[in-house]
């Protein structure tokens, strides 16, 4: 070894490749737990359907709806549904819950084409829905995607029908139109955002009219086909929340089958991991451990089901009035991983990456110290001794994990919801699993990252030291 190999060793920064250090059984149990994270994919495509599967998962596995003033003690396991949207799990820990509170939070929603209130029209012999996008896309890459349409409809009496149409093989699908290259001349000159408007992302429904005379025949060929299969009036829209995903199942990428190509990783890939380490926990941790499953991350986390609300807030004041103990006191001492995707160096864009801060594929979960954009701006920022703890759980844990930030300083930048844990006075920091062309409708993560992911959370929540 020459000297400058032994200084690299004795005091340099390395990051190696999960598959140069995981052994050919932990490559077979990454590769197994990946086989379910794909069903989970398939299975729940929005936020709802990612809580009513977890609830389902968590009942089964001994976990009891919780209820509000009621005194919880060791080894309860208990789920709280918030209003069907966001979810937290916990596992009651032998220490009462002052000394502290261990948290995993990921996020269940993932960017989206939702429809507007009032959505079907006619034009052109076609009948189309309207929609609003939800969430940061790059509006160009969701024109000629075979799309489903997921969501609940509450009808005029009040009843609730849930809808999902396009997952099965033999049921329609729909698609966003766009313009054929030999008429794109004008349309290929744009800026990408400006090329496909927000109302352009036009769904087609249906082009057959109804037989006879009068207008909009083909859209009443569509309102009929809903009223009579669906029970579904018109007005009806205005209280639905129907939205547009991506019909593609999870499939592996590339010969070596190292690769997940899926709608919606983000952040499904560390909501899973972080619902199995609570599902999976067949011991009483000593510090009460609770997963965190949001809504409306991609939109800012407002709304009472996404993180900037009082629910994480009163469901820890809850357990704390159960045992008797002080609340604050019980924040204070509590750590939370904020659980969210990262973006994977991408050689294909070299430009807005700085490779010594960036992320690698199969380089493990991607801790995180701060995001946020321009200097900072809205981020949590973890502090030297938080991060210092978590890396040191990690590292115990043999963990393969790697530090990376998103992006050039001045190449753009976002925002998790570790802020908004960090405003109840809780220790927080950033990591999760990279991803490549993250909030595309197809998005791609590495296997070895995602079951990294998945033993990163699983030590930190047996933690108490
Ligand atoms: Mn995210
Ligand atoms: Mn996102």
């Amino acid at each position: 070894m020459t000297e400058t190999e032994k200084i690299k060793k004795q005091y340099g920064y390395e990051n190696a490749s999960a598959a140069d250090v995981l052994t050919q059984q932990q490559i077979i149990a990454a590769n197994e737990f990946c086989e379910d994270y794909k069903k989970f994919l398939d299975d729940c495509k929005t936020e709802r359907e990612a809580v009513n599967t977890v609830v389902a998962q968590a009942r089964g596995r001994g976990f009891k709806p919780f209820e509000y003033g009621k005194s919880y003690s060791a080894g309860d396991k208990i789920y709280y549904n918030n209003r069907g949207k966001s979810l937290i799990l916990a596992v009651v820990g032998e220490k009462p819950v002052d000394a502290g509170v261990n948290i995993i939070a990921a996020h269940i929603d993932s960017p989206r084409i939702d429809l507007k209130p009032n959505p079907l029209y006619e034009d052109g012999e076609m009948a189309f829905f309207k929609t609003h996008y939800y969430g940061g896309i790059k509006k160009y890459q969701w024109p000629t995607v075979p799309l489903a349409l997921h969501g609940v409809v509450v009808k005029k009496d009040g009843t609730e029908l849930e809808i999902r149409i396009g997952e099965k093989d033999n049921d329609p699908i729909f698609y966003i139109t766009d313009l054929l290259p030999h008429l794109a001349d004008d349309q290929v000159k744009k800026p990408m955002y400006q090329a496909v408007p927000g109302e352009s992302l036009n769904v087609l429904v249906g082009s057959l009219p109804v037989s006879g005379e009068g207008g909009d025949r083909i859209k009443n060929a569509v309102l009929k086909y809903l009223g009579e299969n669906y029970g579904i009036c018109e007005e009806d829209f205005i209280s639905s929340e129907l939205t547009f995903v991506p019909q593609m199942k999870a499939r592996d990428i590339g010969f070596d089958r190292s690769l997940i190509g899926s709608y919606g990783h983000d952040d499904r890939v560390c909501a899973y991991p972080c619902a199995r380490v609570l599902l999976d926990m067949d011991y009483t941790p000593e510090r009460t451990a609770v997963a965190v499953l949001a809504d409306k991350e991609e939109t800012g986390s407002a709304g009472n089901t996404g993180m900037n609300t009082n629910f994480l807030y009163d469901f820890i004041c809850e357990l704390a009035g159960g045992q008797g103990v002080n609340v604050r006191k019980t924040l204070a001492a509590s750590r939370c991983l904020s659980a969210d995707v990262n973006a994977l160096f991408d050689p294909n864009f070299p430009e807005v990456y700085e490779k010594r801060n960036s992320a690698f594929i199969n380089h493990g979960v991607c801790l995180t110290k701060y995001t946020g954009a321009r200097g900072k701006s809205g981020t949590n920022d973890a502090s030297a001794e938080f991060v210092g703890l978590v890396r040191k759980i990690l590292n115990d844990a043999g963990v393969v994990w790697q530090t990376g930030e998103l992006g050039k300083v001045d190449a753009g930048g976002g925002g998790t919801v570790a802020m908004f844990i960090a405003k109840l006075n809780i220790e927080v920091v950033d990591i999760g699993v990279g991803v490549i062309s993250m909030h595309a409708p197809y998005e791609v993560v590495s296997k070895l990252d995602v079951h990294s992911a998945y033993n990163a959370f699983a030590a930190f929540v047996r933690n108490s030291k």
